[in-house]
Formats: C-alpha cells, structure tokens, sequence
C-alpha cells in the first residue's frame, strides 16, 4: 500500500554509519527517510527517489539486571526487547505485536499492554543517544539536554537519529494472568457499558483493551465479529486479578473466554497472525473520556457494521500509570483521557482500499463530538500519500506544538528529517 521506490537504501553495520548517512543527506540535499522496524503506518521508513537509511540490522539488546537497565539499539523489535528482558524477570512496556520496531514505536509513544502498570514505551525510557542533522552526538535524559529529552519522548524522529534508548524496566511476574472474554453482537451493548462501570477503580495492574474483529481463520473463531475483552494481569498474585475478572463476568456474562497464566513473550505475539507481512492499512485514532449511553450508541453504530476481515477497532483503557504522568513531563500529547479508540487495517486486496479506508474516516468522524484533544501520531495514516500540513499541529496541540518548533529550530532548521509527522521549523 504504501509503493514508494528509494533512489538508494543504506543499511547500516554500525551506529557511525549514521553519521556518514547524515553527512551524504545534508550535501547532497537528497531526501532522507529513517527506518527502524519498517511499521509505520503512514509509511515514514522509505521515501520515493531519495535515500533510506535502515537501522533494521542494529537489534542489539544489552540488560543490566541489578540496575533493571535495558540498552536497545535502533533497529530492534517488541520481540527482541521481550525474550531478552523476560528471562531476567524484567519487562519493558511495548506495543503488542511483536515485529513493530522500539524505535518509531517509542518516539512516538508506545501504547500496549502495560500501559496502565507502567505508562507509556517512553515513559520508561532513562535516555537517549542521538545524532543530530548537523552531526553532533548528544546524549539527552532528565539531566542532561532535558529539553531535547522532553521532545524525543513524543515528537518522533523530527530532532536527530536515535542510536540507543536506555530504558529502566519493570519486574515481570514468572507467568503474568492473560484473559480474553468474547462477546456476539447482541451482547455488546451490555458489556461495553459493564466494562465503564468495572474501569472506575482498577488497580494499575490491570490491563484492559477491547477489540472488535473478525479474527483470521488460524484463530478457529468462525467468521463472525466479536468484541473481545482484552485483560493482562500483571503481579505475581493472580488471586485479585481472577476476582476482577469474576466482576466483569458477573456484568457481563461472555459467550466464550479464555483466561490462565502465560508467559509474556507468547502473549505479546499471540496477535501477530492477524498483521501479516504485507497488509495494507489505514489507521485513525480518538481519545475520549466517556463511555455511557451515547457514546456506546455511536461506537456500536459503526462496529456493528464490521462484518469482514481486515479491519479492527480497539478500545484502550488507559488511566493508572499513564494518566499520572503530568501533562507538560513529555511531549506525548493528551494524558487525560480514559480510553483510546483506534480503528486499524490490515487487509489485504487493493481493490478493498477505498471502501476500508472510508470506513475509518467514517468512525472517525462520527467519534469526534466526544474527541479530545490530541491525536497519536503513531496510528496516523498516510492521506493519500501525502502529508496534511496541520497534522501534526493538531495532533500535539498549539502550546506543545510550540516547544516543539522551538526544539526544531535548534536542531534541525533546515528540515533535514522531514520523513515523518513533521515538526515544521520556524524558518519554512
Ligand atoms: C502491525 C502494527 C502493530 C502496531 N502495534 C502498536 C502497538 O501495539 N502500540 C503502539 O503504540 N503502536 C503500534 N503500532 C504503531 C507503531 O508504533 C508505529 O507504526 C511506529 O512508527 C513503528 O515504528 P517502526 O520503528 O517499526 O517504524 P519505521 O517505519 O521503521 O519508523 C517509523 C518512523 O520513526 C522514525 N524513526 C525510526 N527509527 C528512528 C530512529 N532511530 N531515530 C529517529 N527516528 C526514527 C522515523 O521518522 C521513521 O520514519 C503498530 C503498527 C503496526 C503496523
């Protein structure tokens, strides 16, 4: 879907093979696009005539138990970063399908199943390296360059190329509780207003996501539209987590469920299958804080249109560890919120990219009289292959979006790293 054809892609061996792709950017003027795990949703890793630079080979991934610091190069993977902490009972918050890349993941946010224990990928991070466009190597954490830190940490790859994230992890319980409860359409009214009512006061350890799918045929549940309530219970105790969930059965009785003890590398790749290698997508996103009678009608309004494979709508909660992080500590915009809804693609016939596409902006559309301010620039899509020039603007909002220029303008004036939800500097 995204069919640009790169003059010349540059893989590099090493970290110093960014400096030289830096240099041969900024001589040549050539555009420059930065690749990590290749996910984007808008297509930001490769560009059409211009150069590529592939960070893909560089999936180191070093742990410092005693110190729960976890040091990632910038072409590694959920999965990467997952088998290489979980064995040290550590665990990074990630994303939860396992071949997205840490990098663009992190720099844009990080949204997945330990959202609410531990916030956001970035919230975790103690530091990156970075090579600015002009060449300078600098260092930046809560002490140092602070404010360079405070934008990485939301505003993507738009100030320099990141050669290392160093990031404090959290302890992971030997087998975490992972539960799915499934629910057919004539159930979904009911439980989505149970699930508001049994969000009101969770502990941090619970992690809720809804999804409305019809799953691939590997998963054996027909081809019917469910919506699945998600939940990770993350602490050695499972006792309150089962009781938990017992609340959420009692609300709202599901027509399936599976619920036990996992190991958390398999539940971060238990949805993998659904994104296979080449689906197309077009994702859009809304953060909203109520889910009464109202808001439910006008979600099930277009949910309970998805009759077909290929397109998904998630329902985050977020809250707990996420919803702590003050507003201004990064540029991650909008921690207030309680939920997050995310309409996503993963289809796999051209001819579907009309209908599929108008079927997000649709949703989209009809979630905005709840929306908040705010949108994630992680699940962006492309608008026809080019950029909306206020996107990002609206995505961070003014006052963020501000700071956010102001840093631009410090470390890359001329644009050099425009491949991406582009802070525009000051100067054009
Ligand atoms: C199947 C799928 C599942 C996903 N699941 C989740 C999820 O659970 N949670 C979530 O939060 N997001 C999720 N996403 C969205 C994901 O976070 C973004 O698509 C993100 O951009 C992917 O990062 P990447 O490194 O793989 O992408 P790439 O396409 O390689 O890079 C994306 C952009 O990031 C920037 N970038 C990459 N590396 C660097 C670097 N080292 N230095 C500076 N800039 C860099 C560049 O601007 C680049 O164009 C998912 C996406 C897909 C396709």
């Amino acid at each position: 879907m995204i069919n640009l054809h790169p003059r010349a892609i540059a893989r590099a061996g090493s970290a110093s093979d960014i400096d030289v792709v830096l240099d041969t950017a900024r001589q040549t003027g050539i555009a420059l696009a930065v690749r990590g795990g290749g996910h984007n949703i808008a297509g930001h890793g490769t560009v059409d005539g211009g150069l590529v630079l592939d960070l893909g080979a560089l999936r180191n991934v070093r742990v410092d138990a005693e110190r729960r610091e976890v040091a990632v190069e910038p072409g590694a993977t959920l999965a990467d970063v997952d088998r290489a902490t979980a064995v040290h009972g550590l665990v990074v918050p990630l994303g939860v399908i396992s071949g997205t890349g840490v990098a663009g993941l992190t720099l844009g946010g990080g949204v997945g199943w330990l959202t609410r224990t531990g916030g956001l990928s970035l919230d975790n991070l103690d530091a990156v390296d970075v090579v600015t466009p002009a060449g300078e190597h600098v260092h930046a954490g809560a002490e140092e360059n602070a404010e360079l830190f405070w934008g990485v940490r939301g505003g993507g790859g738009n100030f320099g190329v990141v050669s290392s994230f160093t990031f404090r992890a959290l302890p992971l319980p030997a087998a975490p509780l992972g539960g799915n409860l499934f629910y057919r359409p004539d159930n979904w009214r009911n439980a989505l207003l149970a699930f508001d009512a049994w969000t009101r006061d969770l502990p941090d350890e619970m992690n809720p996501i809804i999804s409305f799918v019809v799953l691939p045929p590997e998963f054996g549940m027909g081809a019917e539209p469910w919506m699945v309530i998600g939940v990770a219970w993350v602490a050695e105790d499972h006792q309150p987590g089962l009781e938990l969930i017992d609340r959420l059965r009692a609300a709202a009785p599901p027509d399936g469920e599976v619920v036990g003890p996992t190991s958390w590398p398999e539940w971060q790749s238990a949805m993998d299958a659904v994104f296979p290698k080449g689906s197309r997508g077009y994702w859009k996103n809304v953060s909203f804080s109520r889910l009464d009678e109202e808001v439910v009608d006008a979600v099930l309004g277009f949910a309970s249109e998805l009759a077909w494979e290929g397109t998904g709508i998630d329902i985050h909660h977020l809250e707990g560890a996420f919803g702590r992080v003050p507003e201004d500590a990064t540029a991650f915009p909008n921690r207030s919120a309680r939920y997050w809804l995310n309409v996503y693609g993963f289809w796999r016939d051209a001819a579907e990219d009309e209908r599929l596409t108008a079927f997000a902006r649709k949703a989209y559309a009809v979630m905005q009289p709840f929306a908040e301010q705010g949108e994630y620039v992680n699940f962006l899509g492309a608008e026809l292959g080019v950029q909306a020039p206020d996107a990002a603007r609206a995505a961070y909002g003014q006052d963020k979006y501000r700071r956010l220029v102001a840093l631009k303008d410090r470390y890359d004036p001329q644009n050099l790293l425009r491949l991406n939800h582009n802070i525009a500097p000051s100067a054009g």
